[in-house]
């Protein structure tokens, strides 16, 4: 049987009354998650990594928040423009562990260190690229808060 993801997502959260706020959150969080990942990957069944720029079958590729979704406002959730399409292969960790980022001309730079050899080089093969995913006007303003996010981080630790 085939359902309309959105028909799915609503009988979802239909069913989901009475279940604790946790519970809907984290389903509507997934919900939020694989809708943005649709549009990112407009209907293709492969697409470019937005940081080391291979193209990969769909599978391979996740919508990763460039501003931290639980920092973001309502709207900027439903901001198409705050995700870009990374691959698991590496990207979307060193982006979501702060790593990596980019700064205002779209030019990725290495922002921690670490002892793991395999994720130091491998974030050090990406320096200096252009981040496919980075637009000015769009979502340059995202990798901003990105950036100041995990520079603060930093000189905390
Ligand atoms: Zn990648």
């Amino acid at each position: 049987m085939k359902e309309h993801p959105e028909r799915l997502g609503k009988d979802l959260l239909e069913d989901l009354k009475g279940e604790s706020s946790d519970v809907v959150r984290e389903v509507k969080t997934r919900l939020e998650q694989s809708k943005l990942r649709e549009i990112l990957l407009d209907g293709k069944n492969s697409n470019d990594c937005k940081l080391c720029g291979n193209t990969f079958s769909k599978e391979f590729l996740v919508a990763a928040h460039i501003k931290p979704r639980r920092i973001c406002e309502e709207e900027e959730r439903l901001d198409p423009n705050v995700a870009m399409l990374l691959c698991k292969f590496g990207c979307d960790e060193l982006f979501e562990r702060g790593y990596l980022v980019v700064d205002d001309h779209g030019r990725i730079l290495e922002n921690k260190k670490s002892d793991d050899i395999v994720p130091m080089s491998y974030a050090k093969m990406l320096k200096g690229k252009a981040c496919r995913g980075w637009s000015s006007g769009k979502s340059s303003k995202y990798f901003v808060v990105h950036r100041e996010h995990h520079e603060q981080a930093r000189s905390r630790a």
